[in-house]
């Protein structure tokens, strides 16, 4: 299984290997375990990839050597992994040699009926070396009797969950988005050639011209003669990811047609809108809450502070395996600013919460530094049920707002007051209607069938105790 990580291509320009570079460091923030590049010259193909950030992984050096042999083509990756697959067989992207083709692949998402497949692939004779669904998809290309594209179409039917696809041959490239259309991806024009990435961001960075967000049930595909669309599922509305708007993407990428800056901005007025409480300070949590933060104020007249620092060499809070671990990296990253604070009442904009950890050691921090009130204002609903297609919150047990009304996590962060935006609220923010966007994670409706993870959504129904009313 992957998460949501970061997925890149290029078609047909010069150097791709240190384009790729370029792009996958303007990536990064989609997946920070693992980085990697295979390039092909039309003839064959050289590849590096490791554990660590995109700068880490590859110097100059090793650049210059996969550019070497005059190649043309790309696809690139960095990787989101929970820690149990942080494993050094599931780095991307993967190379597969087969007496019909060779190929390289990267994906992200989720793939829910996996452990099917995979099972079933085994009976037929594959062996896996990684748990990725590249290698899912390998051994379902190979098994087809067609010739590539409709192999591809085929394969793809057979999968159930949220992904792209980023696939190079010796000569063509495919890109491909799920039929719901969980995570982005799009792709331009660059000289003569092409750049499919998970974000515009990655476009920008190459000085690519924009061209279209691919479209969720479509390949498309780059070749000789240009750019070719295909489709595998029927076209319709697909399910985008809110957590993509609310946390994932780069406030300067546009995601299918709404700029996630904007899209921020306007979740943080629609919050205020809803719930402004009358403070001191509005203060948003560093980084991904500064526009929700900065549109909150807006809209509710009240100043605005930069008044938590976050320190810029600081490693990952969300990820670290036990909660004593999470609740040091949050003190590690983000400082209050004292004067700001002392005798203050002040409002903490965050985007999200998912285990509370980090609101929590927040507001024990701003009441250490003598804050009078701590309001706490979220730019997203409560989270009520684990998600399975690829953001990071699928440990139920771990999910307060499963466990907790509103008012019994105020009470469990210690604030003295705490509300979420409401789902309307938020679709309105973001001018998009609720069957146009994943809602799972507030709503438990989840948009496509669960397979593997059916037997534990049954048994959570089971344990579930009703709400508490306060
Ligand atoms: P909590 O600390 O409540 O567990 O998580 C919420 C905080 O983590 C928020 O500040 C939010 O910005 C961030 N966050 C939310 N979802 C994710 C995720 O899937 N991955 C990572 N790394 N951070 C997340
Ligand atoms: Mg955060």
């Amino acid at each position: 299984m992957n998460h949501e990580c970061g997925v890149l291509g290029l078609y047909n320009v010069q150097k791709p290997a240190n384009k790729a570079y370029n792009a996958l460091y303007a990536l990064q923030h989609r997946g920070q375990e693992s980085a990697g590049i295979f390039v092909t010259n039309g003839e064959s193909f050289q590849g590096y990839k490791n554990f660590g950030l995109v700068r880490q992984v590859f110097d100059e050096e090793a650049i210059d050597r996969l550019d070497q042999n005059e190649p043309r083509h790309a696809v690139g990756h960095v990787r989101y992994a929970g820690a149990k697959d942080n494993i050094v067989s599931n780095i991307q992207p993967m190379f597969f040699r087969h007496l019909r083709a060779e190929f390289a692949i990267c994906s992200n998402g989720s793939i829910l009926n996996y452990d099917k497949l995979n099972h079933d692939l085994q009976n037929q004779g594959s062996i896996f070396q990684s748990t990725s669904n590249c290698e899912i998809m390998a051994h379902l290309l190979v098994r087809n009797s067609g010739t590539f594209l409709p192999a591809l179409q085929e394969s793809l039917n057979t999968l159930v969950g949220s992904y792209c696809f980023v696939i190079m041959r010796k000569n063509r490239l495919y890109a491909v988005r799920d039929p719901k259309g969980f995570m982005p991806l799009c792709y331009g024009k660059l000289g003569d050639g092409y750049v499919v990435a998970s974000e515009s961001c990655a476009l920008d960075m190459l000085g690519a011209e924009f061209v279209r967000d691919v479209e969720p049930g479509e390949i498309v595909e780059f070749n000789k003669d240009g750019v070719r669309s295909h489709r595998f599922a029927p076209k319709q509305a697909g399910a985008i990811c809110l957590m993509e708007y609310i946390y994932f993407a780069r406030p300067d990428s546009t995601v299918d047609g709404l700029n996630v800056h904007q899209a921020r901005y306007q979740t943080g007025m629609e919050l205020a809108r809803e719930s402004a409480v009358d403070c001191d300070w509005v203060i948003g949590v560093p980084d991904s809450a500064l526009a929700a933060a900065q549109g909150y104020a807006q809209a509710a007249g009240l100043p605005l502070q930069s008044g938590l620092i976050k320190n810029k060499y600081s490693g990952r809070s969300f990820i670290e395996p036990t909660n004593q671990k999470r609740r040091l990296a949050v003190q590690m990253k983000l400082s209050p600013i004292r004067y700001l604070i002392d005798g203050k009442s002040v409002t903490l904009v965050d985007d999200s919460i998912v285990r509370g950890t980090t609101v929590r050691q927040l507001i024990k921090m701003v009441r250490e530094f003598g804050a009078r009130e701590v309001h706490v204002r979220i730019a997203s609903p409560k989270m009520i049920g684990p998600c399975f297609y690829g953001v990071d919150s699928s440990d139920y047990n771990d999910l307060i707002g499963a466990k907790k009304s509103i008012e019994g996590i105020r009470e469990e962060i210690g604030a003295d007051s705490l509300a979420f935006l409401s789902l309307p609220g938020l679709c309105k923010a973001l001018g998009l209607s609720q069957d146009q966007v994943c809602t799972a994670c507030y709503t438990e409706k989840y948009p496509t069938d669960l397979h593997d993870f059916e037997d534990f959504v049954q048994s959570l129904e089971v344990k579930k105790v009703p709400e508490r009313w306060y």
